[in-house]
């Protein structure tokens, strides 16, 4: 499995791309900005998207999703529980001051379970509630590890705010407690801002899971 990640848009959203690269194909999770960045990564390796996939549905991580679906025809996934997030998209945007984003086609398939493929790579999902409603994580292999995509749950030394529309600070704990601490010290943490981490770090180092 192929992984790169780099941020995008106003609020340095974390997009990354999970492909196969002998089969040409890949997964764009959160391109919350900057369609031409990510558009050149996909054609400098001539991939094709299968899905395009969000951690959660605050604007700032879906930025460029319409420009990217018609752009490669793939299908756009969110979890049902932020499709109220996704009405509010130019709200949110408008809020935060920032241009509204284009309306892409969401399907609400991101269930708990749900497994995505890209070729030979494989991603399941993981509902992680808390940050939003809908809110969810990615979970992989790269290089023989565990890799988890965390949105804005967890992040390297800090965790998802639970103040915006429907989030929930205990049912963050939940998730974050029941869902990702309960993964391997080795396993390799993406969050949606920031720095990569490990679940071990964290467990160790993150203050607000002591
Ligand atoms: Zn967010
Ligand atoms: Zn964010």
């Amino acid at each position: 499995m192929h992984v790169e990640t780099f941020a995008v848009g106003p609020l340095g959203c974390n997009c990354s791309i999970v492909a196969d690269l002998e089969k040409k194909s890949a997964i764009v999770i959160d391109p919350g900005g900057d369609y031409e960045v990510i558009q050149k990564r996909l054609t400098k390796r001539n991939l094709t998207v299968t899905a395009i996939v969000h951690t959660h549905t605050h604007f700032d991580h879906l930025g460029s999703t319409a420009e990217l679906q018609q752009s490669t025809r793939a299908a756009a996934h969110i979890h049902e529980a932020d499709r109220f997030l996704f009405d509010l998209v130019p709200i949110q945007a408008a809020m935060f001051g920032f241009a509204v984003p284009g309306k892409a086609e969401v399907e609400g398939s991101l269930v708990d379970g749900f497994a995505l493929s890209a070729g030979d790579v494989e991603l399941a999902v993981l509902h992680t509630p808390g940050h939003s409603p809908g809110s969810v994580c990615f979970v992989g292999s790269f290089s023989g590890r565990t890799i988890v995509f965390s949105g804005d749950t967890l992040f390297r030394r800090g965790i998802g705010r639970s103040d915006l529309w429907g989030g929930d600070g205990r049912t963050l704990f939940r998730s974050i407690e029941n869902k990702l601490m309960c993964l391997d010290d080795e396993t390799l943490v993406v969050p949606g801002h920031g720095d990569s981490t490990t679940i071990g770090e964290e467990r160790g180092g993150n203050p607000f899971l002591r």
